[in-house]
């Protein structure tokens, strides 16, 4: 049977994975949903204080950083996962390795998967970068931080969800008008621009959020410098240097 086409709705949503996860799932997005409405309203009434057209511009520059930053990190964490250990590695191989790897084999995996599926994993990841700047960072004396966190942040929790849409506009459904539009300005990930990542040997083209990085990441050889990386690591520790089929 396929899992994927056979997701029993439950009273928590559509998953096949133990309740006990879910709920840490939905934990992750309403911890996270809660410190980001806090670190905004923090960033704009900061920004209101100050504002200037000089602090307008470095809010800009703060946000376009992030743009360029979750875009590197999207890259780093795919080719990572799709390049070094296996679905046995310890903590990490079941929970984010796995997905990768069944990524290639079954692209269309992930648009069956409802909203808490998809994206969950990302909300649990920036909870580690949202949470210590809302405790130990002063918005009022670091603005352009604050601004680049939830900038950087937000863009990584929708990555998944972009990645997603790539995928769906590949096979010729409809996505949103607006995130249709965005695809065709090159603003996020377009259908066409992640093709080249799902055609093999799959050794490219890893960023997943814009994909804007991709281009320059591969004209100066970036991905095969960081996969025998990944090679190296792989033989010392894992004795397995895995690599997407
Ligand atoms: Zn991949
Ligand atoms: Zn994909």
């Amino acid at each position: 049977m396929d899992e994927a086409t056979e997701t029993p709705r439950r009273w928590l949503g559509e998953y096949s994975y133990p309740t006990g996860h879910r709920v840490i799932e939905l934990v992750a997005i309403v911890v996270w949903v809660g410190c980001t409405a806090v670190l905004a309203a923090r960033v704009v009434v900061a920004a209101a204080d100050q504002r200037s057209v000089l602090v307008a511009f470095g809010l800009v520059a703060a946000a376009l950083a992030a743009y360029l930053v979750a875009d590197v990190a999207s890259g780093l964490v795919h080719a990572v996962c799709d390049n070094l250990g296996s679905v046995d590695t310890p903590v990490v191989g079941q929970k984010f390795i796995r997905s990768f790897r069944e990524h290639h084999t079954d692209p269309l995996d992930m648009t069956r998967g409802d909203f808490v599926r998809v994206n969950a994993d990302n909300f649990l990841a920036c909870l580690p970068v949202v949470i210590p700047v809302l405790l130990w960072v002063d918005i009022d004396q670091h603005l352009f931080v604050g601004t680049f966190v939830l900038a950087l942040t937000g863009l990584v929790i929708v990555t998944n969800q972009i990645h997603k849409w790539a995928h769906i506009a590949r096979i010729g459904e409809p996505v949103p008008a607006p995130v249709r539009w965005l695809q065709r300005h090159g603003v996020i990930l377009s259908a066409e621009h992640h093709e080249i990542h799902h055609t093999p040997p799959h050794e490219s083209h890893y960023c997943i959020t814009s994909g804007i990085t991709n281009p320059f990441l591969t004209r100066i050889g970036f991905w095969p410098v960081l996969m025998r990386g990944c090679r190296v690591v792989g033989r010392r520790f894992a004795g397995s240097p895995a690599v997407a089929e």
